[in-house]
């Protein structure tokens, strides 16, 4: 479905071409509400890292499995609502704000701020957020902002920020990796806007996001898989036609097993997705969504430290496995650190354990 893409394509390009295809529609319906069709979000995210760059797989999942169905639970106004057909349409790439300068794990403690003032005039918007993806690229941000001070979860505000407005400064992300991301950082500055630019209810930011963020998970978990299958065929096709005493090294009796363990560790993945899917894309089951997400940062990593290992040499090629390998350590950390995720799945360790029982 990206194949007749030239190489230079971006994730714009790429969202015309999903668009044009009817791939968009089959993903959220006729009308977006906010759900999609995880099999085409799977589907469609295999077909990204099946073409690459990690960077440009990045950019479509947030906009795919996250910015576009926050922003479709959320368009309340005409700007919005305009903003998300082009987005339907494939026309306009959006990003999703949330980490701050501060630490992305501490949600509730994040500075930037928004002014509703006396609730009709405008809003300003003030703040800087950091390793936002296709920041670079993107005509809107979905700013997560702060409305008033303090932690509690009704303090935050969705605000849909142009990217071209005055006062919003965007500078690349000082980084070689995730080419095709557009990876980069926002500084707010006293940007300016009218009330048109608020996204649902001031003060149901953060259950939104929470909402969301159970399928960016989804999402993810999706993409681990298809990575980590694309990954292993290569490597014992590498494997195969390497000899060692004219015998392929891919029948060594450790080398056998070793592939067969990430083999494995894949299926169990993909065992979770399938059974946690409908837990989390009907129910936006968020333990479901921490367990997949930790699940899957930890088969990222085995099989690719594993993969990498047995490409030798090789893997240190310019766009090797072992470049791979680093990106990858993504898993880990973007849409919430394993750290975080396994904060949320030992709160709720019981209702884990009881899901389990026979
Ligand atoms: C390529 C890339 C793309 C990204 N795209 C986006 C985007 O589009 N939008 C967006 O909003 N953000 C994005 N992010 C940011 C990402 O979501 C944050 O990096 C992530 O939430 C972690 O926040 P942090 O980097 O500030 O790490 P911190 O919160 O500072 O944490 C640092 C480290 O401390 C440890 N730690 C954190 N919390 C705990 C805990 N509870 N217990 C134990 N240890 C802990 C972990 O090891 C963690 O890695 C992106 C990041 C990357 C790398």
């Amino acid at each position: 479905m990206l194949v007749g893409l030239p190489a230079e394509a971006g994730a714009r390009e790429a969202l015309a071409a999903l668009a044009e295809a009817g791939l968009l529609t089959e993903l959220y319906g006729e009308q977006p509400t906010g759900r999609l069709d995880p099999l085409t979000l799977r589907r469609l995210l295999a077909a990204a890292d099946a073409r690459g760059p990690q960077g440009l797989v990045l950019a479509l999942l947030v906009q795919l499995a996250t910015a576009v169905p926050l922003l479709a639970e959320n368009a309340t106004t005409p700007l919005a609502e305009r903003t998300l057909t082009e987005a339907v349409d494939g026309t306009t790439l959006l990003a999703l704000a949330a980490t701050d300068e501060a630490a992305g794990s501490d949600l509730a403690g994040l500075s930037t701020t928004v002014e509703l003032g006396d609730g009709s005039g405008d809003l300003v918007v003030d703040g800087t957020k950091r390793w936002v993806t296709s920041a670079l690229s993107a005509d809107y941000a979905l700013v997560l902002a702060r409305h008033r001070p303090g932690r509690h979860f009704t303090s935050f505000t969705w605000v849909l920020v142009p990217l071209a407005a005055p006062g919003v400064t965007v500078e690349p992300a000082d980084t070689a990796m995730f080419q095709g991301s557009g990876v980069g950082h926002l500084r707010l500055s006293q940007v300016t806007l009218s009330r048109d630019h608020l996204l649902g209810r001031p003060g149901r930011a953060l259950a939104m996001f929470a909402r969301h963020i159970s399928v960016e998970r989804l999402a993810s978990a999706a993409w681990a898989i298809a990575l980590c299958r694309r990954v292993l065929a290569d490597t014992e096709r590498r494997l195969r036609a390497r000899l060692v005493d004219e015998v392929p090294l891919s029948r060594s009796a450790s080398v056998r097993q070793r592939l067969a363990e990430c083999a494995v560790h894949i299926s169990a993945l993909h065992a979770l997705w399938t059974t946690s899917c409908d837990a989390i894309a009907t129910d936006r089951d968020a333990t479901a969504a921490a367990v997949l997400k930790a699940a899957s940062g930890a088969t990222v990593e085995r099989v690719l430290a594993t993969c990498a290992q047995l490409q030798g040499a090789d893997g240190f090629g310019r766009g090797g496995v072992q470049e791979l390998r680093a990106e990858a350590a993504v898993f880990g950390i973007g849409g919430g650190t394993t750290e975080t995720v396994l904060d949320t799945v030992a709160d709720r360790l019981d209702a884990v354990l009881n899901g389990l029982a026979p």
